[in-house]
């Protein structure tokens, strides 16, 4: 039960939704066989996946890119001067086919890839990379943007237009549209390398994981590992042919779940540099040196773009605006952190000592002897918890029924909508009034051909444009049960679930009128605040009291577990707060090179020094993500972006708090909440957005109070 207030999702954007490419063979477009030429006749217009084939999208991307390529033409070919209708309103409504063939092969690459798809994947990536570009870089077309964001003062707009006008316009001059042509060839060729590597991280990291797995012999090396957990490591083990061997799968983090079990020192200290050295194995599964051309590739486009350094071109457009207002944000999470990892150390030191373990804490005996510290201290064991937590019971009593109680919406199971894998379901949403509002997917089994971690997507954007109604769906990587056993979730796992419907929520509020702002579509450090707000409520007492049934007995959970699981909310983190920052700060640091810099040569020896230099190296809190596993930040558009999440997480405990000054759990409360903030997309400046819902600028109080890191209500 680790981290409870840091469940950390991967929020996934569309492989950008645009793209250039070859002609369109034109025979052999209109033959009607392919799902995905046509708008989708499934209510809500959701995903055909049981009439599309694979070999059905590579025609769609090649239409798909041709048909936005002459839209955009249209458009720039348009001999009326340029207005907010024939220019933005029009580039809203281009690109439909792209789109549509973007979510359902996202779906696919992301939940239930193949090889076959990776290959489709490899060879779009540049593809649609180019595409992108050649919109994004179009002279004309960014004359006339320029030419209507110019007048916008005397315009007659209604504020989410006015806001479409600079988001367009902020957008082409970020992507190189104000260039020299000569600059603009070097920025596509860079993007396109960056397009094809990010990819191939992905797919390498893939891999990686699925050959590092831990593989031992015995049933004595997993000592310590609850039985059910053991027989799936040898139903693992069957599956990739070491039968009569047990298989320890690798999570995406540096620190893996077994590790809180794991009774053999030498066990541990394999599965930790398992998970530590996965991608730095030197076969073609390591992506050291991809990771080198990919810093140096952003180095070079933020100089091309008039930046010193990639994180200033990035950080431009969202909440924290600079790479000085992230450090000066984290400057001041770590000194409170780090004090707080010291402590829990000497507490766990103390039980070694006791144990008559005489060697240096390591990583690897952090979560095994820090289980025993929460045990003595906190009396929270972890398989005591789980039997409350049955996964259908924490969707449906839990995560519905909070948003039932907060927002008035309800939910009802589809069963005849077509599914990518058989374990995803289907749910309706309808409004307070009874309106059938939106559809949520969910998928929440691990699977080896699946990402690790967690994430929302959107299959459907809402937009009145378009009249398009919200699909949305989760993704997450619990372990499945054995046949016939209920499917048990830890309270990480529970937290992780509220975390990922927060993102839904943003989603299926959404009420824009434009596709480009709605609902998520915010910038990375305001996205995770919703999601993160919403794991509040795992831990509501009328909500916990709704959901945390033992599947065997039917009772409720008793009031002293509650208070132990919330006792154990602050728990150890001082360590999560520390892995966090130590991520974060690595991060920046490879996107705070500059042309100045002398190229990096060796990835580790770097990220030490990163680490090092600011004051986040300690030898037994390691990084959350390694720099060769880093997958937000090479492949996911976390770039310069990974400290959203504790920036977001600021603006979520602040705005718990305001739930807390003002009665907790009501309509009325969350009514306020879906008004000003989850509808609103990126319809307002969201700063603002924020400050008018809490009536103030958000503070870092409530995120360190929450956290343990300082005691509350002393320090403002
Ligand atoms: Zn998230």
């Amino acid at each position: 039960m680790k981290q409870h207030f840091t469940t950390l999702c991967i929020f996934l954007t569309l492989i950008s939704c645009n793209m250039p490419g070859k002609a369109p063979d034109k025979t052999n477009t209109t033959d009607g066989s392919n799902p995905l030429f046509e708008e989708s006749t499934l209510p809500y217009q959701t995903i055909p996946f049981d009439k599309i084939k694979e070999s059905d999208f590579e025609p769609a991307f090649e239409k798909g890119m041709a048909a936005e390529m002459e839209e955009v033409d249209s458009i720039v070919n348009n001999p009326a001067a340029p207005d907010f209708e024939n220019t933005l309103v029009a580039l809203e409504k281009s690109g439909r086919l792209l789109h549509r063939t973007n979510a359902a092969f996202n779906a696919l690459t992301s939940a239930n890839t193949n090889d076959n798809l990776q290959q489709i994947q490899e060879a779009m990536a540049p593809r649609l990379s180019a595409h992108r570009d050649s919109i994004y870089m179009n002279a004309r077309l960014y004359q006339k943007i320029d030419t209507i964001y110019k007048q916008l003062k005397n315009l007659r707009l209604d504020p989410e237009s006015r806001r479409l006008v600079e988001y367009y316009h902020q957008k082409f001059v970020m992507n190189g549209a104000a260039l020299p042509e000569a600059a603009k060839t070097q920025l596509k060729k860079l993007n396109e390398e960056e397009a094809t590597l990010s990819t191939k991280f992905g797919n390498q990291l893939l891999a990686a994981a699925k050959a590092g797995a831990l593989v031992v012999n015995s049933r004595e090396e997993l000592a310590g590992l609850p039985d059910a957990e053991i027989q799936a490591a040898g139903e693992a083990a069957k599956h990739s042919n070491h039968e009569g061997k047990y298989q320890l799968a690798l999570s995406n983090t540096t620190q893996q779940p077994a590790l809180q079990s794991l009774s053999n020192r030498v066990t541990r200290h394999q599965l930790f540099e398992a998970s530590w050295t996965r991608a730095e194995k030197g076969d073609s599964n390591d992506t050291r040196n991809n990771i080198l051309r990919i810093a140096a590739i952003r180095k070079e486009k933020a100089r091309l773009l008039g930046f010193p350094d990639y994180a200033a071109w990035k950080l431009q457009d969202q909440m924290a605006k600079t790479p000085e207002a992230v450090n000066a944000f984290l400057g001041r999470l770590i000194p409170a952190a780090l004090a707080k990892a010291a402590a829990e150390a000497e507490d766990i030191k103390a039980v070694k000592m006791q144990e008559k373990d005489t060697t240096a804490l390591e990583p690897y005996d952090w979560d095994f002897y820090s289980e025993k510290v929460r045990k003595a201290k906190y009396d929270l064991d972890e398989s005591a918890v789980k039997p409350y937590f049955v996964l259908d019971s924490v969707l449906k009593n839990g995560v519905f029924y909070a948003a039932t109680q907060l927002y008035g919406i309800t939910f009802k199971e589809r069963t005849d909508l077509p599914v990518y894998q058989e374990d995803v379901k289907v749910y309706e949403v309808f409004d307070k009034d009874g309106t059938a509002m939106a559809l949520f997917y969910c998928d929440y089994f691990k699977r080896d051909n699946k990402n690790g971690g967690a994430w929302m997507d959107n299959f459907v954007t809402q937009s009145k444009l378009l009249h398009t109604k919200p699909v949305i769906v989760n993704v997450c990587n619990f372990a499945k049960p054995v046949q016939g056993q209920p499917a048990l979730l830890s309270f990480d796992d529970v937290t992780t679930m509220f975390h990922e419907f927060g993102h839904a929520l943003h989603g299926l509020f959404a009420s824009q009128t434009y596709p480009s702002l709605s609902g998520t579509s915010v910038s990375r450090d305001f996205v995770e605040m919703p999601s993160q707000f919403n794991e509040h409520w795992a831990l509501d007492s009328t909500v916990l009291k709704n959901y945390a049934r033992n599947y065997k007995t039917g009772e409720t959970i008793p009031q002293a577990l509650v208070n132990k699981i919330r006792n154990a909310a602050t728990f150890n983190q001082g360590y999560a707060m520390t892995e966090l920052l130590a991520a974060a700060k690595l991060d920046m640091q490879w996107h705070l090179l500059s042309s100045g810099d002398s190229a990096v040569t060796d990835v580790d020896r770097f990220e030490q020094e990163a680490l090092r230099k600011n004051g986040v190296y300690v030898s037994y809190v390691p990084p959350r993500y390694r720099s060769s596993y880093f997958l937000h930040i090479w492949a996911n558009g976390y770039s310069a972006g990974y400290y959203a999440y504790s920036w977001a997480e600021m603006l979520d405990h602040d705005a718990y708090a305001w739930f807390k000054e003002n009665g907790g759990l009501k309509r009325e409360n969350g009514q306020r909440f879906r008004d000003m903030i989850l509808s609103k997309g990126n319809s307002e400046d969201l700063a603002a957005m924020y400050k008018a819902f809490r009536g103030k600028e958000p503070s870092i109080t409530p995120l360190l109070e929450n956290r343990g890191l300082i005691p509350s209500g002393n320090l403002k």
